[in-house]
């Protein structure tokens, strides 16, 4: 099959999330006819996140994938089901021609949710399985560490045993040091790692969604952002303005450091996108073209 990542370096790529509970699609719809128009590589649709419908993930990802004929990923968490839930799911999934899959442990609230799979390497283990290479399996990493691994070895030791299975690529946590990001993707090299690294960008467009992150995975926050943050938090208006600015001089100076692809968190607002996509659209062109002739 055909990917995108053979294509394109570095790819360009979004996240939706589905709507809540039984409400109408319409709205992410919408959505997807605006991110659309800005050529991305693909487009991921959450799972469970949030409270959010799992059955529109797979109808979402299809849409994508067959109205849109743009590569659409289904993400998929095993926490707490079973291999029947699983085997269900990608079969629904197959029936929708959908080939590509973020394959995700999910969130644990407690140990007795686990269900049959413990592990993010047991369920890509379990599609390939299944399915052979008919899935493209992407899968999660964590540039700071996830926050329940032990320490960062541990971590990037259980990393190698997802890709070790024949994962396409990875799609990283969101961070906002770029620093950081890169002295992690050392260390992955060094253990051999050659899945290309798909850096996660989420733009600040509230004061609120700071603190929430930071509790959700632990990010570090560079003191220009919460400088920022805390000058401009009264006013939601300039917090987004220099969250955008800031997202956008991240990817750009991502771009310069030869990142292999950008996923945009997009929060399902398309007007944040436009936004950042003016900014960055002439260098990312100006990049893939300089990998292109490169090969
Ligand atoms: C790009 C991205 C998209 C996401 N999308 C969603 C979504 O749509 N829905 C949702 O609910 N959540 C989503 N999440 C959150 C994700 O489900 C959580 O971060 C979850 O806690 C871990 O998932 P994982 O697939 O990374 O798990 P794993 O790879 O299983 O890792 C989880 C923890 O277990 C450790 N570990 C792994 N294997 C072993 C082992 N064999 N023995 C011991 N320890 C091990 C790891 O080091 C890590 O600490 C997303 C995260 C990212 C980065």
């Amino acid at each position: 099959m055909e990917n995108f990542l053979d294509k394109l370096t570095p790819s360009y790529t979004f996240e939706i999330f589905p709507p809540k509970g039984n409400k109408s699609t319409e709205g992410t719809y919408a959505v997807i006819d605006s991110l659309v128009s800005f050529n991305p590589d693909l487009i991921s649709v959450t799972y469970g996140a949030g409270g959010s419908s799992r059955d529109n993930t797979v109808e979402i990802a299809s849409g994508i994938q067959n109205k849109y004929k743009v590569c659409g990923v289904a993400h998929l968490t095993c926490v707490g089901t079973t291999k029947a839930d699983i085997k269900n799911i990608l079969e629904r999934l197959k029936g929708n021609n959908v080939k590509n899959i973020l394959a995700l442990r999910g969130d644990l609230k407690d140990e007795s949710d686990l269900g049959e799979f413990h592990h993010a390497s047991e369920l890509i283990k379990f599609i390939k399985d299944e399915y052979g290479d008919y899935f493209d399996v992407f899968a999660a990493c964590y540039p700071e560490k996830h926050p329940e691994a032990k320490s960062m070895e541990d971590d990037l030791f259980h990393l190698k045993e997802k890709c070790d299975l024949g994962v396409k690529a990875l799609i990283s946590q969101l961070f906002f040091d770029n620093d950081i990001f890169c002295q992690w993707r050392e260390k992955v090299r060094a253990l051999g790692i050659k899945q290309p690294i798909i850096a996660g960008i989420m733009p600040i467009t509230a004061a609120a969604q700071i603190s929430k992150v930071v509790e959700m995975c632990g990010a570090s926050v560079p003191e220009r952002v919460r400088r920022f943050v805390n000058e401009y938090g009264h006013h939601q208006g300039a917090v987004k303005e220099a969250g955008i600015a800031y997202a956008t001089e991240q990817i750009i100076d991502l771009l310069a450091r030869n990142v292999e692809g950008i996923h945009l968190y997009t929060m399902n607002q398309a007007d944040t996108v436009r936004r950042i996509d003016a900014g960055i659209r002439s260098v990312l062109y100006t990049k893939r073209y300089a990998v292109y002739n490169d090969r």
